[in-house]
């Protein structure tokens, strides 16, 4: 039998034990020894939070798929294999059988519902934990930001640089030569209130301003380089405004005047009556989205927009298409005993996580106790006039710099520990608790559940055909199997002693 191994390792990973490249490689070559596979190839991908490509990923794909011999695949554990659901996606349509080494499960298309609906989770949970780095990268990025360093490509009239200063490498924005004059000819032009934004494009591109690749400065980069503060000294990161180190361009006073034309072309507009459902569903007979009207004044239709104009399908009242909508919501609810059993075998799995967590937060916990009483008897011997104060003043920064890495480790363990767990608790939480909060709320709220919960849906007459989004897709097909099971307690025993 035929097989390759798939290893994967991030940036992140790297700083724990157990993760490494060659860790994994041994575990799944002794996997592979023990049950008489052949590996006919490895594909290893080391990755960084910044850099998200997986090209060693992508070419197991292709050779699975040209490879029709070869149909095995050996990795350590879901999260190394898969980061996000369209990885799941993709390895799904394989027709490949997966093999969790550490996990002790096999993967097939024969595989038991449960075992996939377990697998969609855990999927879950590994794509969850990548936000999470990601949410770590960006955490840098902020401070960066909160030292008015610009954390991004430079904005048009600016150029990235950086200087080395101690040692360090020090990025920072220096105004272009040539770009950063136009750019204030426009904020000038356009606070005049004599031009439009299509004169100011022009002006612009007559003057010689180019975009990156050379091209014309259309009306919304325009639009957008008018109303970015970062031009007379401040700037927006993840929507709060932080005051930047680097050179103006413009004045704040010409910023504000350019802003006052804009606020007073912004008339209130005529609000259009939006419809809860619409942009949820498309007709199941012709591929038209759906739309509403009202008719008699109250009454709420949704139909066909027929734009293809082969569609005879009829309309619904909202109300009913509600009620309907309902069942969708149904299928994915699961009953408190259930819930339960789920949140259980998903503690169950992580185990492993929280013990290595509690190893960390122990050593941790004893590296503290030990600065601490140190810092005390440093205090004691200057008290007593054993050391100076200038010996002690240097110790003790000395120290608590160390003191405060420690806490700060306590508490991002403390944080990111029971994060796997809780995002998978969360989605059963919701499967859980959905149903009867759908039958609670408003239209709105509701298609903003449905939208969460489903990928797509059509709409045939009046009958639905709902795509599911993973993992609730695992949820709904499961429920729809209970219905012929003979009782929900023996199905329960069966399916989830895991
Ligand atoms: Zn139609």
């Amino acid at each position: 039998m035929k097989a390759v191994i798939y290893a994967r390792v991030s940036s992140k990973d790297q700083e724990k034990e157990g993760y490494s490249i060659p860790a994994q490689k041994k575990l799944l070559k002794e996997y592979a020894h023990k049950n008489n596979f052949k590996i006919v190839k490895e594909f290893i991908d080391v990755e960084t939070a910044k850099k998200s490509g997986r090209e060693n990923f992508g070419l197991m794909v292709d050779f699975l798929k040209n490879d029709k011999t070869t149909n095995i695949i050996l990795v350590e554990k879901t999260d190394r294999l898969y980061r996000n659901f369209t990885d799941y996606i993709i390895i799904d349509e394989l027709y490949a059988t997966i093999h969790l080494v550490k996990e002790n499960e096999i993967l097939s298309k024969k595989s038991k519902s449960h075992t996939k609906f377990i697998h969609g989770i855990k999927v879950l949970m590994a794509k969850n934990y990548i936000d999470n780095l990601s949410e770590e990268a960006s955490k840098g990025m902020r401070e960066k930001a909160e030292q008015g360093i610009y954390p991004s490509c430079a904005p048009i009239g600016y150029v990235n640089c950086a200087k080395n200063a101690n040692g360090r490498t020090l990025r920072y924005l220096k105004p272009d030569k040539i770009k950063a004059p136009l750019i204030n000819n426009l904020f000038e032009l356009y606070a005049t209130g004599n031009y439009s934004l299509s004169l100011v494009v022009e002006r612009g591109y007559n003057e010689g301003l180019r975009n990156r690749n050379g091209g014309k400065v259309g009306k919304s980069a325009i639009h957008k380089i008018l109303r970015n503060p970062i031009y007379y000294g401040e700037f927006r990161w993840n929507g709060v405004i932080y005051s930047g180190s680097h050179t103006p361009i413009i004045t704040k006073e010409l910023f504000k005047a350019v802003q006052d034309i804009f606020n007073a072309q912004n008339k209130p507009k005529q609000t259009k009556r939006q419809f809860a459902y619409t942009g949820l569903l498309v007709c199941g007979q012709c591929g038209c989205a759906i739309t509403a009207e009202i008719k008699k004044n109250k009454y709420v239709y949704y139909h066909c927009t027929k734009f293809k104009g082969t569609c005879n399908s009829s309309y619904i009242r909202e109300e009913i298409l509600a009620d309907k909508l309902s069942t969708l919501v149904k299928r994915i609810n699961i009953n408190n005993k259930m819930a339960e059993l789920i949140k259980n075998s998903l503690a169950k799995h992580h185990s492993a996580d929280i013990k290595f967590h509690t190893a960390k937060t122990k050593g941790l916990n004893i590296q503290k106790t030990k600065l601490e009483n140190r810092l005390r008897k440093a205090y004691l011997d200057k008290l007593d006039g054993k050391t100076d104060e200038e010996f002690y003043n240097n110790f003790a920064n000395n120290y608590n710099d160390k003191l405060n890495q420690i806490k700060q480790s306590l508490e991002d363990i403390k944080n990111n520990s029971d994060y796997y767990l809780k995002n998978g608790l969360q989605i059963i939480e919701l499967c859980n608790k959905a149903y009867p909060l759908y039958l609670q709320q408003n239209h709105f709220e509701r298609a903003q559940l449905l939208r969460y919960i489903l990928s797509n849906c059509s709409l045939n007459d009046v009958s639905l055909c709902p795509i599911y989004r993973k993992p609730f897709d695992l949820f709904a097909k499961r429920l729809s199997r209970t219905n012929w099971l003979p009782r929900e307690d023996s199905y329960l025993q069966d399916k989830f002693d895991l």
